[in-house]
């Protein structure tokens, strides 16, 4: 007759979050209600902590009417591990299962040292019948429960057999018993056990039996099954062996990791964590000489003895593992995940312990607590703490601290020691480890040598007296997910042909450099989080040549990627932000390739390429930098193609003190300073690049900055488009120089330079300003639509311009002023909306074969004095319009109102009073002025102010009077940028 709650168990048992057995029926009542839901929910601890009073009231109440006294009706005990046992007197305390009650608040905390209760051995008889059975039947158990009757036995024993005799011949008469004695002979007690018994009952008895006996009775019947498999009663059991807070698992060779329960994939998670750990020998202090019926489970005090295990460590191991396979799962048997040899290692501090491994072995910290490493420490003095050589290819060390502690005022040498060591050919997995080492020299993991290949994974590396890792001498490795930061030296140290593959390490607050590769170390580096450290975030020495690849770099206290003395490298996709100097250093012949990175808010530069440093600076975004974005100088030859450098707080790209570079196809804008500065000595290459937005210059060549700039746009600046001036003495051919608030080429203080077949087009200012001892060249440019003046050359200007087109500009095609002297030949001056050329004080010119024609005030108009050297000159066509207005009787205001400058003759008044800034054109003096007391002063560029209104009079000749406009005799003075202050 099956037990009225064994139908609960069968919804129970197929639920995900595992075998819980409640600790009440569903027919509980009275008191009893509120405990077993406080079971339900509560922790272990709680429910230890028991009201053992109620519950020995009922067990006391309900014995007297137990029907069967289980010493009388069971059979001869006869435990499997051959110890016999008699009934014990606390198995008469049986209970009706009506009686229920919280049974788990008295269980007894068994789990440390006692041995097997004789309860237990009441249960023999059942084993007997079950040795064989594996777990493997489990799952199908259950399957075959959900539709076949209980009493039914599924076809266990057959499924199993096969199992049986695989595993050896130890385990006699085990197939040979068939289902139908199991069920015909079944004695009375046994009867009761598996269906009367209580199931609270059978809970408390069965946790006091150990893991391999419960993976027995779990195959006598449903429902032994579902109690044996309880989540708690397997949750105790556990962590009495391991100590964990939460299962782990091994997944996979070298694969430990923990996982809650409720995310587990499987029914009862500690159950099978201890299934796939079972194999583990432990070192614990005080379990060696503990003896454990149904458990194998070996124990040793120390690491000492434990590591003298291990020297027959294959024969034993497979030993253990034969022994197990009544407990293991075949097809997990045979995988690697459960043939490598796990040595576990309890809390505990071990001092000059030290592991040697050249095997296989897995070494694993135990311990409860959220970071198990914290209370599993291995510390040594005198030499490496840990040390793997070749045969560890498959080594595992998890959950552990080591340390390095040795005494620095002491004379020994600790260059070659470590806190862990990987030398060459062997490969183990060094996972979830703290690491520590207060040596002043050396490194605290180093991995050295042909074939070191180590795996090492979320460790912890920080606060080490020296170098946290140091991968050597052509070692490589996977480093992922370390941790490796307050180190006294660098974070990691790469050198020597190593080439570690590093992902996803956080690596910060170093007190020196994070990544440091010199000495032809190499690498791959992904996904790195590396910051705040004391020096460079990432260093590139002495032929070095990492890959580092979306990385983010930022909040160095010094730069962000330093690379010099020959140094290389490929970063590529990384966010370099934040750093105190600039976000990349390149120098000392180094040619590191730097793509597609993020560079932006430096608290100095972007990118500063410096001594005879080179470089391939391509399809960056720099921004936001308070220096220039791109620095070049003393000599460097960079390549810069395809970046966007932009809103930077100074300027877009710097290059001086002989600086080079060949910078192209760049789009260089909204910088606060000049787009591009090229000075002291420099000669860069700058091709179809966008100048753009700027909110001064766009390219500003000064104090002997040269090179060439050719085929850009340049546009939309505050100031000019291109300055030259001091000695410099660039090429600028083919530009498109346009939309300048200012004008679009200012060359002045003795600036130089050649111009050819560049575009220079709406400009608020004079297209070309000439001025201040300059003699540019011009050759072949067009230059038009101009809001202001075409060329203007003032103040001792002079140059040469030769077959330029210049047309539709507001004011003078050319205007020469002010002692200069340029030379003009073969220009075409044409469509002016004032004069064609116009040369006024004090200035002259070579005028030689121009055209110019279709210009609206008139073609060359010449001030009082001005006497150039004229030949072949074609002028025609000529809208004369200042003339047509003298002599038609007009003021000249009416044709240029403020906004221009025809050249005629000008007056002033002395009745009137005005002042030697006045002017009044010839019919104004005839007419408003007439027989006041006036004088002519000369011929030239004026507006005339009478017909300003801004004298006293009334004009005559005007209507209303416009606004006062004692304006510009010039153009506006251009603005000048401010020399950097860098460096
Ligand atoms: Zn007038
Ligand atoms: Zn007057
Ligand atoms: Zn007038």
């Amino acid at each position: 007759m099956p037990s009225a709650s064994s139908s609960s168990y069968v919804r129970r048992s197929r639920r995900k979050v595992g075998n819980r057995i409640a600790g009440a029926a569903p027919s509980t009542n009275g008191p009893n209600t509120s405990g077993a839901t406080a079971h339900q929910s509560s922790s272990s601890s709680s429910t230890t902590s028991a009201s053992s009073s109620s519950s020995s009231n009922n067990l006391g109440n309900n014995a007297s009417s137990s029907p069967f006294p289980l010493e009388n009706s069971a059979p001869t005990p006869q435990n499997i591990n051959g110890g016999g046992s008699a009934a014990s007197e606390g198995s008469t305390s049986t209970c009706h299962h009506q009686s229920p009650y919280d049974l788990r608040r008295k269980i007894p905390d068994l789990w440390n040292g006692i041995s097997t209760s004789t309860i237990a051995t009441n249960f023999v008889p059942l084993l007997n019948t079950s040795t064989s059975f594996s777990l493997q039947g489990v799952p199908y158990l259950e399957e075959t429960l959900s539709t076949a009757s209980i009493r039914k036995r599924p076809r266990t024993a057959t499924a199993t057999s096969s199992t049986s005799s695989s595993s050896g011949s130890n385990h006699p008469g085990t197939s040979s018993l068939s289902q139908q004695a199991f069920e015909s002979n079944l004695p009375p007690a046994a009867h009761y056990l598996q269906y009367e018994i209580p199931d609270e009952v059978l809970l408390t008895i069965f946790s006091y039996l150990f893991e391999q006996d419960l993976c027995r009775l779990s195959l006598v019947c449903k429902r032994f099954n579902i109690i044996a498999n309880d989540t708690e009663l397997w949750k105790r059991l556990y962590q009495s062996v391991y100590e964990y807070d939460l299962p782990l698992f091994n997944t996979d060779l070298c694969k430990f990791s923990f996982v809650k329960p409720d995310s587990s994939e499987y029914d009862n998670p500690w159950k099978e964590s201890f299934r796939q750990l079972y194999r583990g020998i432990h070192v614990r202090a005080g379990y060696q000489d503990k003896k454990y019926k149904s458990r194998r489970i070996i124990y040793f005090d120390t690491i000492a003895t434990a590591l003298e295990y291990p020297e027959d460590f294959k024969q034993k191991q497979n030993q253990r593992i034969l022994r197990l396979d009544q407990y293991d799962d075949d097809k997990n048997n045979s995988s690697n995940a459960t043939s490598q040899p796990i040595i576990f290692l309890h809390s505990g501090h071990y001092k000059d312990d030290y592991l040697f491994i050249d095997s296989d072995v897995a070494w694993i910290g135990a311990a409860p607590g959220a970071n198990v490493a914290e209370h599993v420490i291995l510390e040594r003095e005198s030499s490496s703490t840990v040390m793997f050589f070749e045969g560890a290819n498959h080594a595992y060390l998890g959950f552990m601290t080591l340390k390095f502690s040795p005494d620095n005022t002491s004379t020994v040498q600790h260059h070659k020691h470590y806190c862990l060591e990987v030398s060459e050919n062997c490969s183990p997995t060094i996972d979830n480890c703290i690491i520590r080492s207060s040596s002043v020299v050396g490194a605290a993991v180093c991995v050295a040598g042909r074939g070191a290949n180590p795996t090492i994974r979320n460790c912890d590396i920080s606060e080490c007296e020296n170098v946290g890792l140091y991968v050597t001498n052509h070692a490589e490795g996977t480093y992922e997910h370390n941790e490796i930061s307050k180190n006294a030296l660098a974070g990691i140290w790469v050198k020597d042909g190593a080439k570690p593959v590093m992902r996803e390490n956080h690596i910060h607050h170093g007190r020196d450099v994070g990544i440091f590769t010199f000495e032809n170390g190499e690498g791959y580096f992904e996904k790195n989080d590396i910051h705040n450290n004391r020096i460079a975030g990432f260093e590139v020495k002495a032929g070095a040549n990492p890959t580092v690849i979306n990385c983010e770099i930022h909040h160095g206290q010094t730069g962000g990627i330093y690379v010099h003395e020959n140094g290389s490298g490929q970063f590529i996709e990384n966010k370099i932000h934040s750093n105190n100097f600039a976000g990349v250093w390149i120098t000392s012949n180094s040619n590191p390739t730097i793509r597609k990175n993020e560079i932006y808010n430096g608290h100095q530069g972007g990118v500063y390429i410096f001594g005879e440093g080179r470089g391939l600076i391509e399809h960056n975004n720099i921004y936001g930098n308070a220096l220039a974005g791109i620095q070049i100088r003393t000599n460097s030859d960079p390549i810069v193609r395809h970046n966007k450098i932009h809103h930077g707080q100074h300027g877009g790209i710097y290059v001086h003190e002989k600086g080079q570079g060949l910078i192209e196809e760049n789009e260089v804008y909204s910088n606060t300073l000049a787009g591009v500065w090229i000075t002291t000595g420099s000669t860069p290459v700058l091709r179809r690049n966008r100048i753009h937005s700027g909110k001064q210059v766009g390219v500003y060549f000064y104090d002997n900055g040269h090179g060439k700039l050719e085929d850009n746009d340049i546009f939309n600046h505050l100031y000019s488009g291109v300055q030259i001036r001091t000695g410099s003495n660039p090429m600028i051919r083919g530009n498109k120089i346009w939309g300048g608030q200012n004008g679009g080429v200012l060359v002045y203080n003795g600036g130089l330079g050649v111009l050819e077949q560049n575009e220079i087009f709406d400009n608020a200012m004079a297209g070309v300003w000439i001025k201040t001892d300059s003699n540019p060249t011009l050759k072949r440019n067009k230059i038009y639509d101009g809001r202001d003046g075409g060329i203007c050359i003032f103040n001792g200007g002079k140059g040469v311009l030769e077959e330029n087109d210049i047309f539709r500009n507001t004011q003078a095609g050319v205007l020469i002023s002010t002692q200069s002297h340029p030379v003009l030949k073969r220009n075409r001056i044409f469509d002016g909306l004032a004069a064609g050329v116009e040369i006024t004080n004090n200035a002259t010119a070579t005028l030689e074969y121009n055209q110019i024609f279709n210009n609206k005030f008139g073609g060359l108009c010449l001030a009082s004095g001005v006497h150039p050297i004229t030949r072949g000159n074609k002028i025609f066509n000529n809208q004369d319009e200042v003339e047509k207005a003298v002599s038609s009787g007009q003021c000249l205001y009416k044709i240029s109102s403020y906004t221009s400058f025809p050249m005629h003759d000008f007056f002033r008044c002395q009745t009137c009073n005005t002042t030697d800034r006045n002017a009044i054109c010839v019919n104004c003096i005839k007419n408003c002025h007439a027989g006041h007391d006036v004088e002519f002063i000369r011929h030239d560029r004026f507006f005339c102010d009478c017909g300003a209104g801004t004298l006293t009079n009334q004009c005559q000749l005007q209507g209303e009077p416009t606004q006062d406009t004692d304006t510009l005799y010039d153009s506006a003075a251009p603005m000048e940028s401010h020399t950097p202050m860098v460096n």
